[in-house]
């Protein structure tokens, strides 16, 4: 069987899947139960529970070291505490309800007591206690429990979607692929597997219900085909382009430590997008020139509250030391839209993706803005620090949040608390208003980095997110070259350099139109960096400003997506 999704990280990927479902727990109420039944229901379920822990807690003790397994043993620690288990027992006992609810009621009364607490360890407890008990309510509930940190064998990871934090925990070693039902190539997921160098086809739609834990999968991350159980010759064709794919990749390591430039010698600045600290090590290992997007968003998102000031710096602090002196543009947060945070209510909104977010939301919200400012700005002394501001509409917008940025650094200089003079200010462009009048908005930035994965997505009125549509979403729809290439010609009227961090900066057959254009700065998933500094490398600047006049003078996507492709593949 075959199925056709979206490519959304290279890689050929052969081997079992192993398919994980986020079933959500719903938790019922029942009366009048037999007691005995359901006292041991909830000790079956603690003891399996505690089984699975132990075994994953030596396991990483054995591979990852003492440290990184202390969080499985204070989930142990909750289950063998008599104060948590035996008040779910008694509350069976004395109403006579399910096993399910019970658990369900004390874990609620238990987390609300520690995240009250003044003291971070003891909040940080609240976690623990949420984590471990839904672990023993789906045993209860009989949902299986796949544990993504300490997989048995190598495996091609099958879900509907994968959360950050399943993609956080996850034993990268022994995953293969990922293969979704739902995303796109911008969408988190897609965008995820690219920084962790894992092949992906998303946008499946059904692989859930298609797929069976333990079938045979073939996948092409670039092409969005995926082979159910093929036959022996199939395997072997695939086997042989899986080495061509390798090969290839030994063969970029040449390019290491090569300038990216063009025959006749433009110099472009090839940085990488990252979302968390952790994600350096991809850009050093494929020779990154800088960091041209730190998504914060996955800070606030992978933790239980905002993340205080500290905790940032430190983060902050961890990439720009990590990079030693390379240029970090760090964004300030953009939550909203499909990014969520667990203890942030945000209202229900017809339009989520034009409603109340990111900038929007921090100009609101200032005391969560400053925080994050503060810590930017109390990091900047360990590195060369940019920092970026998102979805800007307007020029008070702009203006405001450089307001802010101006009283935090007066208030640390009276607090006599350090920060560089030089860090740069800029912000992205990605909404339609922000391009057309990226003339006025150039005085008063360092620099721009086009996200082009909004950007087509507001001008052609196109969700990024729904597969019904996505034929629509085109990067190369002439409306949106047009506008990039007015905002680049805009910045440098003001001597302003632009970058992109959007999807396209890293696409092969966009990389000769935007060097034509004149970008100054291409940011993408570390993975396509030496891929695209030897598409640099083999081109020369003039030609591709006469490539670019060219696609400019097209009419339709169409045109210039063929007219692309067969310049790439007559290379
Ligand atoms: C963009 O919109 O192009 C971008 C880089 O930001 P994000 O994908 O995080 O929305
Ligand atoms: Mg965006």
């Amino acid at each position: 069987m075959k199925l056709n999704g979206i490519g959304a990280s290279p890689g050929i990927a052969i081997g079992n899947a192993l398919v994980v479902e986020h079933s959500e727990i719903v938790i019922e109420k029942i009366e009048e139960v037999n007691v005995d039944v359901e006292l041991k229901k909830l000790s079956d379920a603690v003891n399996v529970s505690k089984e699975e822990l132990t075994k994953v807690k030596e396991k990483v003790a054995r591979e990852l070291g003492e440290e990184e397994a202390e969080i499985f043993g204070a989930h142990l620690l909750v289950l063998e505490d008599p104060e948590f288990i035996g008040e779910a027992e008694n509350k069976i006992k004395n109403e006579a309800i399910n096993a399910e609810y019970a658990l369900n009621d004390v874990k609620e009364m238990f987390v609300t007591i520690f995240e009250s607490m003044d003291n971070d360890y003891m909040r940080e407890r609240a976690a623990d206690i949420k984590d471990v008990t839904n672990r023993v309510l789906r045993h209860i509930l009989g949902i299986k429990v796949v544990d993504l940190s300490s997989l048995d064998e190598e495996v091609i990871l099958v879900a509907h979607d994968l959360t950050p934090s399943d993609t956080a925990t996850m034993d990268k070693s022994k995953v293969f692929g990922f293969l979704t039902n739902i995303g796109g190539r911008t969408s988190h997921t897609a965008i995820m597997a690219r920084t962790l160098e894992i092949a992906a086809v998303v946008g499946l739609n059904d692989a859930t219900e298609k797929i069976e834990d333990g079938d045979f999968i073939i996948f092409d991350g670039d092409k969005g085909e995926v082979l159910i159980n093929p036959e022996q010759k199939i395997i072997e064709e695939y086997t042989e382009k899986k080495k061509l794919f390798e090969e290839d990749k030994k063969a970029l390591e040449l390019l290491k430590g090569k300038p990216s430039v063009t025959i006749d010698g433009k110099h472009v600045e090839l940085a990488g997008n990252i979302g968390t600290p952790n994600d350096v090590e991809g850009l050093i290992k494929n020779d990154a020139e800088g960091v041209g997007l730190y998504r914060t968003e996955f800070l606030y998102m992978d933790s239980d509250e905002f993340p205080n000031e500290e905790v940032q710096y430190e983060a902050y602090k961890a990439v720009l030391e990590g990079m030693n002196g390379k240029p970090i543009v760090i964004r300030t947060l953009d939550i909203g839209g499909d990014k969520k945070l667990s203890y942030f209510e945000m209202e229900e909104e017809m339009n989520p993706f034009l409603g109340y977010r990111a900038i929007r939301l921090c100009l609101d919200k200032t005391d969560i803005f400053k925080t994050q400012l503060r810590a930017l700005f109390r990091s900047s002394v360990h590195g060369k620090l940019r920092i970026m501001f998102p979805m800007i509409s307007s020029l008070e917008e702009l203006l405001s949040a450089k307001e802010v940025c101006e009283e935090v650094k007066s208030e640390l200089k009276s607090e006599g608390i350090a920060y560089s003079n030089d860090v740069e200010i800029g912000m992205m462009i990605e909404i339609p208003s922000a391009a057309i009048i990226s003339d006025v908005l150039a005085k008063h930035v360092d620099f721009f980095s086009i996200g082009t994965n909004d950007l087509i997505q507001y001008t052609c009125a196109v969700d990024r997110m729904n597969q019904k549509i996505s034929n629509l979403y085109n990067q190369f729809n002439p409306a949106v070259l047009r506008l990039i290439n007015m905002v680049i010609k805009n910045a440098h009227k003001e001597g302003k350099w632009v970058g992109m961090c959007g999807e396209s900066a890293g696409d092969q057959k966009m990389i000769p139109i935007l060097l034509g254009f004149g970008l100054d700065e291409f940011s993408m998933s570390p993975i396509s960096i030496l891929r695209a500094r030897r598409l640099i490398n083999s081109v020369k600047e003039s030609d591709m400003k006469i490539l670019a006049e060219k696609v400019l003078s097209m009419s339709t996507a169409k045109e210039i997506e063929k007219y692309m492709n067969e310049f790439i593949n007559n290379r």
